[in-house]
């Protein structure tokens, strides 16, 4: 088989860079290793995406926003960060973006569910795209002429660009021998829904407890009952979520309810449970000869700063666009300029932030007596610093 373009991976990176790429004549062929089920309907994964303003204008352009019903978009109105047990919070609100909020919260499963829908339709209009599901890519190799991806069943497609948007652990990169830097904070994160009863003013919360930190999204309410609704993240030793994630509910409830100090009143399970590792990396590349990643694939961010899918959406934008106008002009979709251009825009856009992100982590997990009163000298500190707080909300709102 002969294609302009492979992507390995269907997740939302893989899928937004296929409609992206959609429409200027150039074909393209999906593999992933997920069934067209899977696809068509994402099982819920307890993950809630934090997204920027900007990364909702690209969704818009790529027609998946509009697929995502009304009631599953959350607005974000703001963010209050706290420490240890004092009632203290940093407030950042969304008027120091200039919009109306600092952005959307979305379950991730929604997103690719929309995406793939927006994949469906663009192949149902001009079969540019080939979704190849239930095939796992298991080689690939690039020279100067073209590229070959070889899959499980045995078949090879021939390309002139591979791109890997196959998760931060990617396989495609590895074969590619690109090396990257793995970072793994030695915790766990546990994520799911659930109602309670003190309003959350549709403000997120990152709470550095000891021990412990805690985040909460706030989401529509809960379309059964109408209680308060959010998404819950507790970050603990892996063990210790280990222990978490087998409680039953009742005994959850009330443990999250006393980790939470009842601030949110009566707490109630709504969904299941996961687990994520908690591990972040980051390629020393980006791009080889032919060869591009993008989504998690390219910067596999700490969750805590909520830019892994924008920071996706960044490049596949940038991407996107110099392949398209290459295609148009009648260049190699797969220069190495072209590439290497890339890469030096998505490290500018992206390494700053993820290194603030490790040193974050790294100093408001600390639980030594100094560690906790510099934290709240910080933020106290930084309450009272507007042009820090506007930099924060620009950088939330994707600005
Ligand atoms: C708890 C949590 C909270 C988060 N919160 C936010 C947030 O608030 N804001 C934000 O921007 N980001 C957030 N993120 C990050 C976001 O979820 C990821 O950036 C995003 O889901 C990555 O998408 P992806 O398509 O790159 O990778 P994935 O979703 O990992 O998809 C990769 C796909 O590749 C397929 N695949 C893998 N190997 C192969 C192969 N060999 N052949 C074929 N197919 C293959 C897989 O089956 C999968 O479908 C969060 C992450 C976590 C864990």
């Amino acid at each position: 088989m002969q294609t302009d373009v492979v992507i390995v991976g269907a997740g939302p990176a893989g899928l937004c860079l296929a409609n992206a790429l959609s429409g200027a004549g150039l074909s393209i062929v999906l593999v992933e290793q997920q069934s067209h089920a899977a696809l068509r309907e994402p099982a819920f994964d307890g993950r809630e995406i934090a997204m920027t303003q900007k990364s909702v204008a690209f969704l818009k352009t790529l027609g998946v926003w509009e697929r995502i019903e009304p009631h599953a978009r959350s607005q974000l109105a703001g963010a209050r960060i706290f420490n240890g047990s004092s009632p203290f919070a940093l407030k950042i609100g969304h008027a120091l973006s200039g919009h109306d909020e600092l952005g959307w919260l979305v379950s991730n499963h929604l997103i690719r569910r929309a995406a793939f829908e927006a994949v469906e339709h663009l192949g149902a209009a001009n079969a540019e795209i080939r979704v190849m599901a239930s095939e796992r890519v298991i080689d690939v190799d690039t020279d100067a002429s073209g590229a070959r991806v070889r899959l499980e069943s045995g078949a090879t497609i021939a390309a002139q660009l591979v791109v890997a948007a196959d998760s931060r652990f990617s396989a495609t990169r590895r074969m590619m021998g690109i090396a990257a830097d793995m970072h793994d904070f030695g915790k766990s994160m546990l994520v799911c829904c659930m109602t309670h009863d003190m309003p959350h003013d549709h403000a997120a919360w990152e709470w550095f407890g000891h021990g412990q930190t805690l985040a909460l999204l706030p989401m529509n309410p809960d379309p059964e009952s109408g209680a308060y609704r959010s998404s819950v993240v507790v970050t603990l030793e892996a063990r210790d979520i280990e222990r978490l994630s087998k409680l039953d509910d009742v005994d959850f409830n009330r443990e999250i309810e006393r980790r939470f100090e009842r601030r949110l009143g009566t707490m109630s399970l709504r969904t299941t449970r996961h687990v994520y590792p908690l591990v972040s990396v980051y390629p020393k590349r980006f791009v080889a000869k032919r060869f591009a990643t993008v989504g998690d694939a390219a910067v596999g961010m700490h969750p805590v700063t909520a830019h892994g899918f924008n920071f996706g959406l960044v490049g596949i934008e940038m991407l996107s666009r110099s392949i398209c106008d290459a295609h148009a002009a009648r260049l190699d979709i797969a220069g190495d300029a072209l590439l290497a251009r890339y890469e030096q825009k998505h490290r500018h856009e992206t390494r700053p932030l993820y290194l603030i992100t490790r040193f974050i982590t790294e100093v408001y997990t600390r639980d030594s007596l100094p560690a906790r009163i510099a934290r709240d000298a910080m933020l106290r500190i930084g309450e009272k610093l507007t042009p820090f707080k506007r930099a924060v909300a620009m950088s939330l709102a994707g600005r």
